[in-house]
């Protein structure tokens, strides 16, 4: 296990909203940081081509992750059409034996949409199948499970409105200017939220780590759930490194 973190996440700016906060925290602790998303946020746009809302995306992404010295990776996956299947699974796969992470974060098994989700299946079993020899995939095998820690749902609350409450909180009151400074890179969505479901990016997101700062008495906080299953580490890994920074439920 190398002190390296791999999220991987639906969309670019995902990473962003639900988690660059603790990133930043990691990468101050020592580790190198790797953003990926599943998909190239090919339909994140009412203006541009297809083509020119993938290439914009990715330099938004990298912009992003270049705040805080991390490395942006993406599966190639069109939006709306993330599938769990060979084909996303094997790439998924691939990335995690190049990274070789301790930690991995992803997105919520339970989210508003679908993109999300299956973004969250296909990283559980990359976790697990980088280290089985007879993948389709030619990196060398990576014989450990990392930790894996699910991310809120976007607004905290799965399809039906119920809320998704977090076991394990961070501290991230210090880091909240530079996570607004890396969702801000993402200018391209901050129009096309507006025009098509009116929500206000940033806000949002401030407003909502607030709200996980409040549960734990802090000014800002990112909230996590544990993948706890047979096989993966169940030590918590987060307070090992982070400390009182890490409250737990
Ligand atoms: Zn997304």
């Amino acid at each position: 296990m190398e002190k390296s973190v791999l999220g991987i996440f639906a969309h670019p700016d995902d990473a962003e909203i639900l988690c660059a906060g603790t990133l930043s925290l990691l990468r101050k602790a020592g580790w190198s940081v790797h953003i990926a998303t599943v998909a190239m946020g090919d339909k994140g746009t009412a203006t541009h081509t297809r083509d020119d809302i993938i290439r914009i995306r990715n330099a938004e992404a990298i912009k992003a992750a270049t705040e805080i010295g991390a490395t942006y990776h993406c599966l190639d996956i069109d939006d709306v059409y993330v599938l769990y299947n060979r084909e996303s699974i094997n790439k998924a796969t691939a990335l995690v034996r190049k990274v070789r992470p301790g930690i991995v974060f992803t997105m919520s098994p339970t989210d508003y949409m679908l993109d999300h989700e299956i973004s969250s299946q296909i990283a559980q079993t990359a976790c697990f199948a980088a280290g089985i020899k007879n993948m389709e995939v030619d990196e060398e095998v990576y014989e450990y499970i990392p930790s894996l820690y699910y991310c809120d749902p976007i607004e905290g609350t799965d399809r039906f409105g119920n809320l998704i409450l977090p076991s394990v909180y961070v501290d991230i009151s210090d880091e909240i200017e530079m996570k607004a400074k890396m969702l801000a890179c993402h200018e391209s969505q901050q129009s096309w939220l507006k025009s098509h479901h009116d929500s206000e990016y940033i806000q949002a997101m401030r407003r909502f780590s607030e709200q996980r700062g409040k549960d734990i008495n802090k000014a800002y906080a990112e909230g996590f759930r544990q993948h706890l299953g047979h096989g993966y580490p169940h030590d918590n890994i987060l307070k090992e490194i982070l400390g009182d920074l890490v409250v737990t439920m």
